[in-house]
């Protein structure tokens, strides 16, 4: 028999345990054809609420599931990296506990697993349900991302994804700190698959990604596949050499052939301003990347135990 692990990451999620598992052991019939034992990790990202129970009420019933329970909130890239060391399947998906994956996919995926697929990736193609600014950032993200990275990182994909074992080995080979699991995904290769569909609606509970949580999430992911706003930084630099000299010429000339004093101090300000300006911006494009090293420097573990069963 050949193993599937499962690998859902959870933050506050007491509502959804139950129905998550329901929905996913419907594909049951379909596993048992196919030859396939499951085995089914909960990753506990720090709940404050009764998730952590609830997925112990499941393992009463059910000793094919496992729960990894962090020791405080180390976000959802860490508790994906935590759930695929743990995994000891053949095949392994990463699934939303929300039902916004919907599990009936599951058959179809590893049929194109069966055809020789490494990876099937989803991606939705509305987005349906979300305020229309986020939306709007979103794929103004995707655009600029994939303009400035080689790596390829595609609008809408989801981090829902079945993966050979293959896959997942290359995946644990990068232990960065900074993890931006749909860049690695891309960074990685190998064969895939892409579904689509419509985008579903979080059926119960709250997202837990606020905006300034998701714009903070976005330099990550840029900072970690590229190095082209540091290249900015230092085109820009040379452009405002070039308008400088090309005025101080302007002006020494002027000088000469018409002898008109120099005047005007609030051009000065505005020059002043808008140079500082772009200093700092650029000076704090390289504090993004320093931070990044010195966060990877300090080689932190990405995530903490508090209780495994
Ligand atoms: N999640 C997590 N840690 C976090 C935030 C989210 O483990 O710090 C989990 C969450 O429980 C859910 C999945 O990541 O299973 C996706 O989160 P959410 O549905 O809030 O994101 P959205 O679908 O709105 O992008
Ligand atoms: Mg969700």
């Amino acid at each position: 028999m050949e193993l599937l692990s499962v690998i859902v990451p959870c933050y506050n999620e007491e509502e959804n345990i139950f129905d998550f598992y329901n929905e996913l052991m419907k594909n049951e019939p379909f596993f048992k054809k196919r030859g396939l034992d499951v085995e089914l990790i909960y990753i506990d990202d720090g709940s404050k609420d009764k998730t952590v129970e609830k997925i112990k009420e499941l393992i009463q019933k059910d000793t094919r599931v496992h729960l990894l329970s962090f020791s405080r909130n180390f976000g959802k890239e860490a508790a994906l990296y935590a759930g695929l060391k743990k995994a000891k399947g053949d095949y392994v998906v990463l699934m939303d506990s929300d039902l916004q994956d919907p599990p009936s996919l599951l058959p179809d995926m590893l049929r194109y697993i069966d055809e020789g697929y490494d990876s099937v990736a989803t991606r939705r193609v509305t987005r349906k349900g979300e305020p229309v600014i986020r939306s709007w950032f979103a794929r103004m993200f995707y655009k600029i991302m994939n303009h400035i990275s080689r790596t390829e990182i595609v609008d809408g994909a989801r981090d829902y994804r079945l993966m050979t074992r293959q896959v997942v080995d290359a995946i644990l080979s990068m232990t960065e700190y900074n993890r931006f699991t749909k860049g690695i995904f891309g960074w990685v290769g190998y064969e895939t698959k892409w579904l689509e569909y419509e985008n579903i609606e979080r059926k119960k509970g709250e997202t837990k990604w606020s905006f300034w949580k998701l714009f903070l999430y976005s330099i990550d992911g840029i900072t970690a596949f590229s190095t082209v706003p540091l290249a900015i930084a230092s085109i820009m630099g040379v452009l405002f050499c070039v308008f400088a000299f090309l005025f101080i010429i302007v002006i020494i000339v002027r000088k000469l052939i018409f002898g008109d004093p120099t005047s005007g101090w609030p051009s000065l300000v505005c020059i002043i301003l808008l140079v500082s300006g772009v200093q700092l911006f650029c000076l704090g494009i390289v504090g993004q990347y320093l931070s990044k090293t010195y966060m990877e420097v300090k080689r932190r573990p990405i995530y903490l135990v508090k209780e495994e069963i």
